[in-house]
């Protein structure tokens, strides 16, 4: 090993679980991986060299070849296709004389192509070495390639505004500022109950996940609470990856300490003294910023031993991500932190007895957590008041596509879609169709664009909420490249475990190809709706079994001619 790369190592203790953190370390300071550093990393962590290149080629962050100098990455996932993601790959070819996935033989310049930056309300959106900048297809690209102005943070609005009224009123990582918010008093009102009561009282609120399988929250907590074994874990899943999905972005940017909050609750809740937040490694910004919240937390007493005098210890860590869209799965999550590719793993055994380094583990969504707060400290009654029976409270929803404001809308559950749009600006005259609950959602059709945005009001439209997406598709819009830009994502992201997903989400795209070459035929249709169902049926994991819904309900819903 190298003197340089020993330094690197520093701070590490040589775990299987450290590779992943190690890779990172060593791409920041050599732009890329290379294969002595690789060799090292193994030797360090005691692990074949063969498990550390598995790991290296599985994420797509990780690079075996140099980078430039400056890396761009631009999105051409659904929102940012409409919205000219494309265009500006091709400005950019043009302009660097290189193709999508080259370097610059000066070494200044790469360039990658994405599918998505979670940054939909911000389209077309593009990183420039990992920051959010705002780029003008107007102007020539040398005009704004050397000094991009940096992206706003990005629009949250609604009514009421439960978990997103401190979003912009004060530095996210203020304890104080925070505290006079009414920050902190969901935690107080925890540490004075036993963990049995507070469970009782997030049971009781109704909150079920906001990641998209909704499972009830309390219920999690009590199974993790009453499992035997120990240490027990918290993890918040901060691997928000889907198209149309930006609402974790916009908590843990601005207002992390809301998120810390709700993971001390569950720490406390279910006995867990650590917690994880695995968050997605193109969240540079949010992830700077949480970090600073942590720290300020710490130094103020609010995570590390004996917290606020209570007897109750907790720490936080983060882990990042590196570019998979499998690993908002919950097993998948835990392979990637142990150190692994993030493929997932057969349930049963569940998270609740078997989850991180196999010990009893709650997994909860950003914005479950910043929910969990909410409610401890203004009550399950309180939370009850606004939404519906089946489905109570306030959600976060993601607007983006065709409206004039995209952006975080924070509403009571049961409020119209129409309404949602409408906040946004957008003409529902005007609506071709609506992509509800994001890529692995459905599209709903302009007549039902009155539809409830609850649990049940979108199961009985055949709908489902997922993530909370509403990506508006307006009028004059090819929704074949719609669909295009959802089947080269499925077919980016599967992690390859199975075969139904595997091979299915690439017949799938190539079908989809032809949809929009205008050469497709009933049979090809006829092929897609098999694929579909195989993937549905057959496939390991929710990404496969949700892969092909979208398309299939444009299809069938009458919206995508061929
Ligand atoms: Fe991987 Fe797709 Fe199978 Fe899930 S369904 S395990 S993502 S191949």
């Amino acid at each position: 090993m190298t003197e340089p790369l020993q330094t690197l190592f520093t701070g590490f203790q040589g775990r299987e679980e450290d590779i992943i953190p190690l890779l990172h370390r060593v791409q920041e300071t050599y732009n890329y991986l290379p294969e002595d550093a690789m060799q090292a990393v193994a030797r360090f962590t005691r692990v074949p060299e063969s498990q550390v290149y598995d790991v290296a080629t599985f994420y797509t962050e990780f690079k075996l070849a140099p980078r430039g100098a400056k890396h761009i990455q631009i999105c051409r996932g659904t929102a940012c296709r409409m919205h000219g993601g494309v265009r500006y790959v091709e400005a950019l070819e043009q302009h660097l004389g290189i193709r999508a996935g080259e370097t610059t033989p000066d070494g200044a310049y790469s360039l990658e192509v994405v599918e998505c930056l979670g940054l939909c309300d911000q389209a077309p959106a593009a990183l420039v070495n990992g920051v959010p900048v705002t780029l003008d297809l107007d102007a020539s690209p040398a005009s704004w390639l050397d000094s991009p102005p940096e992206a706003p943070q990005g629009l949250a609005a609604g009514e009421p505004r439960w978990l997103t009224a401190r979003i912009g009123a004060a530095a996210p990582d203020d304890v104080t500022a925070y505290e006079q918010a009414g920050g902190f008093a969901g935690l107080r009102a925890a540490l004075s109950r036993s963990p049995q009561e507070v469970i009782a009282e997030v049971e009781q609120s109704g909150l079920s996940g906001r990641g998209g399988a909704a499972f009830p929250t309390g219920l999690k907590w009590k199974f993790t609470a009453g499992a035997q074994s120990s240490p027990k874990f918290v993890v918040c899943n901060a691997d928000e990856s889907e198209p149309g999905t930006f609402k974790d972005r916009a908590l843990l940017e601005g207002d992390p300490l809301a998120v810390i909050e709700g993971m001390l609750i569950a720490g406390y809740a279910i006995g867990a003294a650590q917690g994880y937040v695995y968050i997605r490694s193109e969240y540079h910004r949010p992830r700077a910023v949480l970090q600073r919240a942590i720290d300020a937390a710490y130094a103020s007493g609010y995570l590390g031993k004996n917290i606020l005098g209570s007897g109750f210890s907790f720490d936080v860590e983060i882990r990042v991500g590196a570019g998979a869209y499998v690993c908002g799965e919950e097993t998948a999550l835990f392979e990637s932190i142990e150190g692994r590719r993030g493929m997932p793993r057969y349930k049963p055994p569940y998270p609740t007895t078997n989850g991180l380094f196999d010990r009893p583990t709650a997994i909860n969504n950003v914005e479950t957590l910043a929910a969990a707060g909410w409610i401890l400290a203004h009550g399950a009654e309180a939370y009850r008041s606004q939404g519906t029976s089946d489905s109570p409270g306030t959600k976060l929803f993601c607007l983006s596509g065709d409206v004039p404001r995209p952006g975080v809308y924070e509403a009571p559950f049961g409020t119209r879609m129409r309404d949602l749009i409408e906040m946004a600006g957008g003409d529902t005259g005007a609506v071709q169709a609506v992509l509800v609950g994001g890529a692995a959602g459905s599209f709903a059709s302009p007549a039902q664009l009155d539809t409830p945005m609850s649990f049940e009001g979108l199961k009985a439209a055949g709908l489902s909420l997922g993530s909370g997406v509403l990506m508006v598709i307006g009028e004059g819009r090819d929704m074949r490249e719609v669909l295009l830009s959802l089947a080269l994502f499925f077919a980016h992201e599967s992690c390859g475990k199975c075969n139904p997903c595997r091979l299915g989400t690439r017949y799938q795209l190539e079908i989809v190809k032809k949809i929009v070459a205008g050469t497709a035929t009933d049979r090809d249709i006829e092929r897609l709706h098999t694929i579909g169902r195989t993937m549905t049926t057959a496939s390991f994991c929710g990404l496969g079994m949700t892969a092909a819904t979208a398309i299939l309900s444009a299809i069938d819903g009458g919206l995508v001619k061929w």
